[in-house]
């Protein structure tokens, strides 16, 4: 056995993971041989024509489907002409013919060859082309390879999985594998990835400096969740103390099923309802596990990642009427899709951007694509029959898109009359409060709206300029800097006098830290991943109002995050 290393890093989902170490690429792309025989020339061919085919149909079928803006149109347009070019085709065929290369080493070899000659052309024009071509090959590269690449085949039941980083698809992927953990070296504990894992209860640490320097496959791993500390080739010392605190941790949670049954109040009486949030439907019968009082962000926007057509309108109504049944009598907020930033869709092609945090995300994605969002609205509306569904749109930025969003809910329902179709339009309307312009004109939201629900993620990057994926400026994403205190405070005075509830839905509010601070600051109501529910509600059946609005009154005043992270340490 090695000899053993700590390393550290951020914890992202609590647990205590003992496992061997499972080195894993993202990007493999496995290649067939790159030299195939003169026998295999024929049938590389006939997969290089099928391939043509299916790929210039996904294309026509995505412009017939939707309206896309002229932009993407053009990117769509451009990238069948490259292939269905005849020099392409000339190319490709040759190389295999001719070189015996594999379709995959003939692509390759070709797209690298145009990439230098365009390079080598020095024009701004060229070098926009050369982003076209590589998204063609990677499109070609990644539909060719679908079948053999699945990343995780070597994974086995209880390993612990090391990346560089790992998207949100292949989080879930992984645990299809039974991972016992994840550990990443970038990354940070608000990405997606970060948020499904704690979802699902598997252990992970991201953003571990020289992470895969230091060990190697099979080597034994501990991830201590709770900390961010990774030991690599432990002692049997080390390793005992482990086994326990992973035992005592799973014995805490088992403690925790004692209060379930429980109302969710303050000891003087405030109903503080709490809620799950859920990316994937799957998710439900934690939601029921954990007695939660409804959804409060079904993250919509993974049921259109990682897949090669779009959910159609009965897809999605299949989904939401099965959450709207499972939640009933409970409300579940459906949040229309927040593609962009770290969850960008290869599917909606959107053209890359070199801010996309500031870019197109969010409600902007919808106004883009305007039969996608109707298509989503549409199969709410159809769902809602029981009426205890809720819209919610991302990243509002100000009041007119709540009212243009409105707007194309009633065309919606225009649609759906004529079309002699069931449906509910008795359906409340809430926006996120994610940016501070939003807080800003949180009064004026608030008369649109029925409810505002505050997401704290994006709240603290935005205002504080602060990237939430970025480990390297993860000391200036301070989510008790006295700027975002202040923020929530407004947003809920706002929202109370026009009589309208706030809900946090970030991840503040699965914090035990900030959660007092939170109902002190008059939050109504907190969803959070439904696996954390319990150790809230055991601090929510703790505490007096009376004394949280004292705490939260204080800290408003403070200057600095160190002060108020002394302050609730107190
Ligand atoms: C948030 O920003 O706090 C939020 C809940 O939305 P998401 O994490 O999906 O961006
Ligand atoms: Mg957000």
């Amino acid at each position: 056995m090695g000899k053993m290393v700590k390393l550290q890093g951020i914890a992202a989902s609590e647990g205590v993971a003992i496992g061997s170490c499972r080195i894993v690429s993202e990007n493999k792309i496995i290649f067939k041989n790159k030299k195939i025989s003169n026998s295999e020339v024929k049938d590389e061919l006939i997969r290089f024509e099928k391939s043509i085919r299916f790929l210039v149909e996904e294309i026509d079928s995505l412009m017939e489907k939707y309206s896309f803006s002229k932009e993407n149109k053009d990117i769509l347009l451009s990238h069948k002409m490259i292939l269905e070019d005849p020099e392409f085709h000339k190319n490709i065929t040759n190389l295999i013919q001719k070189e015996l290369l594999s379709l995959e080493q003939a692509l390759t070899t070709h797209f690298t060859q145009l990439k230098k000659i365009f390079q080598n052309m020095k024009s701004d024009y060229l070098a926009e082309r050369i982003s076209d071509y590589e998204d063609v090959s990677n499109r070609f590269l990644k539909h060719i390879t679908n079948d053999s690449a699945d990343v995780f085949e070597h994974v086995q039941k209880g390993d612990i999985i090391v990346m560089t980083d790992i998207s949100p698809s292949l989080l879930l992927n992984a645990v299809e594998h039974f991972a016992a953990g994840i550990c990443t070296e970038t990354g940070s504990r608000n990405a997606h990835s970060a948020i499904i894992a704690r979802s699902l209860n598997l252990p992970m640490i991201v953003g571990v400096h020289s992470l895969l320097n230091n060990l190697k496959d099979n080597d034994k791993v501990i991830l201590n969740g709770e900390s961010g500390e990774v030991i690599i080739s432990p002692t049997e010392e080390i390793l005992r103390k482990f086994k326990k605190i992973r035992y005592n941790y799973l014995r805490r949670q088992r403690n925790l099923v004692k209060i379930l049954d429980l109302e969710s109040r303050t000891k003087d009486g405030k109903k503080v309802a709490l809620m799950s949030n859920i990316e994937l439907p799957e998710e439900i019968p934690l939601v029921h596990k954990n007695h939660s009082e409804g959804v409060g962000l079904f993250r919509t926007e993974f049921l259109f990642i990682d897949r090669n057509q779009l959910p159609n309108e009965e897809e999605q109504l299949a989904v939401y009427k099965q959450i709207a049944e499972d939640c009933s009598p409970h409300p579940a907020i459906i949040r229309t899709i927040d593609i962009g930033g770290d969850k960008l869709s290869s599917i909606l092609n959107i053209s890359h951007e070199s801010n996309p945090n500031l870019g197109m995300r969010g409600i902007r994605i919808s106004f883009l694509f305007p039969e996608i969002f109707k298509t989503q609205i549409r199969a709410i509306l159809r769902a809602n029959i029981s009426g205890n569904l809720k819209i919610m749109f991302p990243m509002v930025s100000c009041v007119g898109e709540i009212i243009r969003a409105k707007k194309i809910i009633s065309e919606c329902v225009d649609e759906l009359i004529k079309e002699k179709l069931d449906f509910n339009d008795n359906i409340k309307i809430g926006a996120m409060i994610e940016i501070p312009s939003a807080v800003v004109m949180s009064a004026e939201l608030a008369e649109e709206c029925d409810f505002l629900s505050i997401g704290t993620n994006d709240l603290i990057q935005y205002t504080l300029a602060a990237d939430r994926d970025n480990e390297n400026i993860s000391e200036f994403y301070q989510s008790a800097h006295p700027a975002v205190l202040r923020l929530i405070k407004q947003t809920v005075e706002n929202a109370h006098k026009k009589g309208k509830k706030v809900a946090v839905c970030g991840e503040m509010a699965a914090d035990e830290n900030f959660v007092k601070l939170l109902l002190g600051l008059g939050v109504d109501e907190l969803s959070m991943s439904p696996t954390g529910l319990l150790r809230i509600k055991k601090i929510v059946i703790n505490s007096h109002l009376k004394k949280l609005e004292k705490l939260a009154e204080k800290a408003l005043k403070m200057k600095t995050s160190a002060e108020v992270l002394n302050l609730l340490k107190r």
